[in-house]
Parts: C-alpha cells; structure tokens; sequence
C-alpha cells in the first residue's frame, strides 16, 4: 500500500519553542529522599518540547525547522553545541535558532522507571525567555505550519502571529499552564494540551468539562492528551474520546511532543484533525515501547505497519 506522503511535496513544519539537554537514567523505582539508588541504563540526548517534534516530523518524512533559544555562543556553550549537533544529525533545520551569549542552554536530569513513568528536573538561565527571533515573516514563508509549545510564549508569539496572518495551520502544545486570555492561543487554529496543563489553566479537574468550558471562550480545534487514558477533543459541543493504542510502555518521555509533532505534520498532508489525532496516538504508542525519550521516535514506515496491522 503506497505511503500517504508518496509522490506529494514534502510539508515543511516551523516548530518554536524549547530546545534541551536530556540526561536520562533507567531506574527500577525512583529514589526518595536521601535515598542513592543505581540506573540500569543512562542515556544522553536533546529533549525539549518543540525539538522533540522536529525530530518526530523528520523521522515521519516531513521537513522540520527549528526556532528556539539557546544558550551561547558557539564553542562556549557546549550543551547547546551538544543539542545542535544532534538535530543536525536527525536532519532538523536549525538556522532559526537564536543563541543567548554569555548563558549556558537548559539541562534536564530525568529518571524513567520500571513503569516507564517518568521524573524531570530542568536547569534553565531564565534569562533565555529575553531572546526574540529577528525577522518572523521570513521564518514561515516557506512553511506549510507552525508548531509552537508554550514554554517560551514571548519568544513563538511573532512567530504564530505571521503563521495566522499567512492562514497556515498553527498549532500548539500547551504543555503548561495557559494564561488567561493567551495571545498565543488567539493566533492558534489547534490547541492540544496535556492534561495537567490543562487542568491549570481553567482551574477544574475534570477534563471533559474543562475542554468544554475552554471551547466556549476560544474557536479552535481544541484537544487534551491524558497519557494511557488517550486523548480527549472538542466536536459539535461535546468532549469525545479516542483510547490510547495499548502497548506495553517502557518510556513515555517525550510522548506528548512525539504526539503534537505526528499531529502537526498530519494535519499539513491534508488528515482531518481526528484522523491527524490517531496518526498521532499510533506514533506516540510506538515511542513509549521504547526507551530512550526521542531517541525511541518511530519511522514513517513503522507507524503505517502499526496502523494497518491495529486496524
Ligand atoms: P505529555 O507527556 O505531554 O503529558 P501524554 O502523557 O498525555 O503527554 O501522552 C501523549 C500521548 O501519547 C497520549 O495521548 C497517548 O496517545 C500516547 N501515550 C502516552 N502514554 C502512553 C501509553 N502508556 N500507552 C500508549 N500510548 C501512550
């Protein structure tokens, strides 16, 4: 069965947002306090929220640039020397990174467990949300969308607001907290959550009703990821559900950016947005059979054997 993408343009994705180091630990169960215990495993590789999901789209055949801020400059920032190389390698385009002299680029130490749940403590120079991207019009010229995560929303706004004005898909990670009356999100036409964010920003547990209540105050194709428990989207003034593929999961860092990367480049080869959600449920189930965070990205042709062969 020919691929989906055969034959077509290749789309090209603009993702903004976070860029990081990921030291991760295999661990069987996570230390309490004062507690030492050995990993099984370790593992160091780029994270981050809108990296991650240039990685996911190159890996899926598309074309990914990357916007983030990193720490600098070349040569003396060697984490952000570290981060480049390795999207240089997954083929991400990085010349729209902005490289923050004088600051070192974030760090996150991350422990998976035998569950394949997962603890993160990041370092970040904070002074890194001061850096801005010179020229965004010229960013997504050549764009079929924008994938944004709203850890640097100062730093993606311009960028959302040139995809909006273009009328090019712009979607977003809310993967924390939005603020009240979000710019970011008013220059969106797709919003995934996840959950916990979600919860925070509308003040209510349960998340059928807080996507419901969400949908009433913004007009976008709204969305919430609850992990194993799949995902959640708002349609014709009702929240649905779609399960989770079910896999035996051994990692689940990065799913969620694994998911809005599979989402996003769907969405840019003509899917509906339910149809880009199960494309994205099915690359992101792959993902957690693997560990390693991104490193356990699938390829394009993985994820269509897995979709035909789950039906
Ligand atoms: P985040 O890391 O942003 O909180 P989630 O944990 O909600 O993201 O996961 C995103 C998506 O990844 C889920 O909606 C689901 O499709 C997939 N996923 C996550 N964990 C599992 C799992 N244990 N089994 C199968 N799919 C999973």
């Amino acid at each position: 069965m020919p691929s989906p993408t055969e034959g077509r343009r290749v789309p090209a994705i603009l993702c903004a947002g976070t860029a990081v180091i990921d030291e991760i630990f295999r661990v069987g169960r996570f230390p309490t306090p004062e507690e030492k215990v050995h990993a099984t495993a370790f593992l160091t590789l780029g994270g981050g929220c809108a990296a991650n999901a240039a990685v996911t789209i190159t890996r899926l055949g598309g074309r990914a640039s990357l916007a983030a801020p990193l720490g600098g400059p070349a040569g003396a920032d060697s984490i952000g020397d570290r981060i480049l190389d390795g999207l240089a390698r997954e083929g991400v385009d990085c010349r729209s990174i902005v490289r923050m002299p004088g600051m070192g680029s974030p760090i996150s130490g991350i422990c998976v467990d035998d569950a394949g749940e997962r603890t993160i403590v990041t370092y970040r120079d904070d002074r890194i949300t001061e850096a801005s991207v010179s020229d965004p019009s010229s960013l997504v010229a050549d764009v079929d969308a924008v994938l944004a995560d709203n850890r640097y929303p100062d730093f993606a706004l311009p960028i959302c607001r040139e995809a909006h004005r273009r009328g090019i898909p712009v979607v977003i990670d809310g993967d924390k907290a939005a603020r009240e009356k979000d710019t970011l999100l008013a220059n969106a036409s797709h919003v995934i959550f996840s959950a916990e964010a979600l919860r925070e920003t509308v003040g209510m547990h349960d998340l059928a009703a807080a996507l419901k209540l969400l949908a009433a105050r913004i007009n976008v194709f709204l969305a919430v990821t609850e992990g194993a428990n799949g995902v959640l989207w708002f349609e014709a003034g009702a929240a649905r559900r779609m399960p989770a593929f079910r896999v035996q999961a051994v990692d689940t860092l990065a799913a969620g950016d694994v998911f809005h990367g599979a989402f996003a480049l769907a969405l840019t080869e003509g899917q509906s947005p339910v149809a880009a959600l199960r494309f994205a449920a099915a690359t992101a189930a792959l993902k957690c059979t693997r560990f390693g965070g991104i490193g356990g990205a699938p390829t394009r042709p993985e994820v269509d054997a897995f979709l035909q062969e789950r039906g």
